[in-house]
């Protein structure tokens, strides 16, 4: 393989922006970038985007020019990528796109067909609420992916230090040194060479970065097929009301569909449809799913294998993966591509604490150590919803409850989990916090360390979360008392010494205090950018920053209060 000639890696015709940082070709013709992200699903474009928050440049190599509105796959974005986009500033922008309010319905009804009877519904599913909950800072919405992968590409196209290289692919990657050379296929099949400090394999179940670690997949897959269709029904609608699922259970045709749009777009998922049968029978089942003749049109169909498939490596070296290039999980419950933003966030941030300097390269060790559990956790939960699909379900409301509850009400999953016992969270004093949020249906805010900063909001309306800074905030009585009117109350002694630990280590710390009635008001939590606690204490002086930021091995032994003091 030889490496083309700077201009032609440089000036490859494909719609992208390319960002300066990005453009500069290296000595030996590769172009550099201090993150390459390959793959621009929903792992790869929040990664850019969490990147872009902290200022870091990176280029996304997608093959994809245009996302595939035919193949809606994931509609369900959780509460806790909602916050994230609010990060990026961009949960309203996806709320605008979405072609189903959160308004429009909150519900999921589990009926005989769309014309027969109605067995039960659950309602607020999914995290959808119209009413604002000190819980959390954004309600769920219902979104089709390709909206979702739309709004993240328009925005990555508006930050000047995100490239976008559609219709490109890579195909190797070869480990230096100081760096890690990647092998890229322009959409003409010309490689080129791109060197960048940090990988992210953001490159889906089927791309290559898993494979070019040597790391595997574990797990299996679900001998039963699927098949989902998308289709046009205009006039299609039905007297059990609004829903964003409808499950059809109980009857000859058995499964769920829901709207994509108002204007008559649908979709329907088959259950244990071989490709082969649908392909040949897609409007028969479809007017089984409705009970009735329904004039419609079948636009595309799309078979799948449900999997539970956990990598036995998230990396090596500087190169890491995040999304389903890690772990697949069934699409029960709609966790896939939220844990695969979870992920991204996870190793974004961590990358740009490194790359701006306050954190050493030990804390991306810490990735791995976080997400695993969160992971299996997810394709556990995802497992287990998938043992009553529609066709294994009676027409009986009260089995139906017990049965699908942890499907559609899963915030024990979305906000309960924990970082704890990672080595950059304070280690914990008590009994496992995790255990705590073993039940996927309950959150319980918690301000733990390792756990999500409980949400609250702020007497002007605005959220806890707006408040926090891109990188470390101590939350807390910061301030001595009331200020005198027009003045800023000086900061406490401890806060004061522990900005000046924090300064002389570089590290952004912004200071905040929270709000009235917050139960954690007379402590103080150390936040990380991700929003969750890295240290819990009453004293700021025992707050270790060289722990949280991967300088330094936590102690064994677990305090709260009386931990050694750092100079
Ligand atoms: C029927 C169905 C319904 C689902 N519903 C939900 C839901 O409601 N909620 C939910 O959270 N999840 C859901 N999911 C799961 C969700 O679709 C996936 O988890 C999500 O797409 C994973 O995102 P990703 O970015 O990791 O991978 P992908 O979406 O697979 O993206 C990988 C990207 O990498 C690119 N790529 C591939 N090879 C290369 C290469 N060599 N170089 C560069 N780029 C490459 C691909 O083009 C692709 O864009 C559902 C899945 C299915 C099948």
């Amino acid at each position: 393989m030889t490496a083309p000639s700077p201009a032609r890696s440089a000036g490859t015709a494909s719609p992208v922006s390319i960002a300066s940082a990005a453009r500069t070709a290296g000595t030996d013709g590769a172009v550099n970038t201090p993150v390459l992200v390959a793959g621009g699903g929903p792992a790869g474009l929040a990664a850019a985007a969490e990147l872009s928050l902290h200022g870091i440049d990176c280029m996304v190599i997608e093959p994809r020019t245009q996302v595939s509105h035919r193949r809606p796959r994931a509609k369900t974005t959780s509460i806790r990528t909602m916050e994230h986009l609010r990060r990026w500033g961009i949960a309203d922008r996806l709320r605008a796109a979405a072609p189903l309010e959160v308004a429009w319905s909150q519900r999921v009804t589990f009926c005989e067909s769309l014309s027969g009877r109605r067995i039960t519904d659950f309602d607020g599913a999914f995290g959808l609420t119209t009413r604002r909950n000190d819980m959390f800072a954004e309600p769920g919405q219902q979104v089709p992916q390709p909206v979702v992968e739309e709004v993240l590409r328009a925005h990555l196209g508006a930050c000047p230090g995100a490239a976008m290289r559609l219709g490109h692919m890579v195909t190797a990657l070869a480990d230096r040194d100081d760096s890690v050379l990647v092998t890229v296929r322009d959409e003409g099949g010309a490689p080129y060479y791109v060197r960048a400090r940090y990988v992210l394999g953001c490159d889906g179940a089927s791309g290559v970065v898993r494979d070019q670690i040597g790391a595997r997949y574990v797990g299996r897959s679900d001998p039963r097929p699927n098949f989902n269709v998308v289709f046009r029904a205009p006039a299609l609608d039905t007297h059990l009301g609004r829903a964003v699922q409808y499950w059809v259970v109980g009857g000859p045709v058995t499964g769920l569909m829901g709207r994509l749009n108002l204007a008559g777009i649908w979709w329907a998922g088959l259950p244990g449809v071989e490709a082969g049968y649908g392909t040949a029978h897609a409007s028969e089942l479809i007017t089984g799913l409705i009970g009735a003749p329904a004039e419609h049109e079948v636009l595309a169909t799309d078979p799948w294998t449900a999997r539970m498939l956990v990598a036995d490596r998230f990396s090596r070296g500087r190169v890491f993966l995040a999304g389903e290039s890690a772990h697949v999980n069934p699409p029960w419950g709609g966790h896939g591509f939220n844990t695969s933003v979870g992920d991204a966030v996870n190793i974004a941030w961590k990358i740009a604490a490194v790359e701006q300097g306050w954190a050493p390269p030990e804390l991306l060790d810490s990735y791995e150590d976080e997400r695993r559990d969160v992971v299996e956790r997810t394709v556990a939960s995802a497992e287990s919803n998938m043992r009553n699909l529609a066709g294994d379900l009676p027409a009986d409301a009260a089995v139906i409850q017990r049965a699908k509850y942890p499907e559609f009400h899963s915030l024990g999953l979305v906000l309960g989990y924990s970082y704890a016992g990672s080595p950059v969270i304070q280690p914990p004093a008590g009994p496992d916090p995790a255990a705590a949020a073993a039940d996927t249906t309950r959150y319980t805010p918690a301000a733990e360390p390792g756990a999500r900063l409980p949400h609250a909001w702020m007497p002007d309306g605005s959220s806890l979360y707006d408040h926090l800074g891109t990188g470390l905030t101590l939350l807390g009585p910061v301030r001595r008392g009331a200020a005198p009117a027009g003045r800023t109350a000086a900061l406490n002694e401890p806060v004061a010494a522990l900005a000046g630990r924090a300064r002389e280590r570089g590290i952004p710390l912004t200071l905040c205090a929270p709000p009235p009635g917050y139960p954690w008001a007379g402590e103080f939590l150390l936040v990380r950018p991700d929003q969750h606690i890295a240290w819990r204490a009453s004293d700021p002086d025992d707050i270790d920053l060289d722990v949280v930021t991967g300088r330094a091995p936590a102690a064994t032994t677990a305090t709260t209060g009386t931990r050694r003091r750092h100079g």
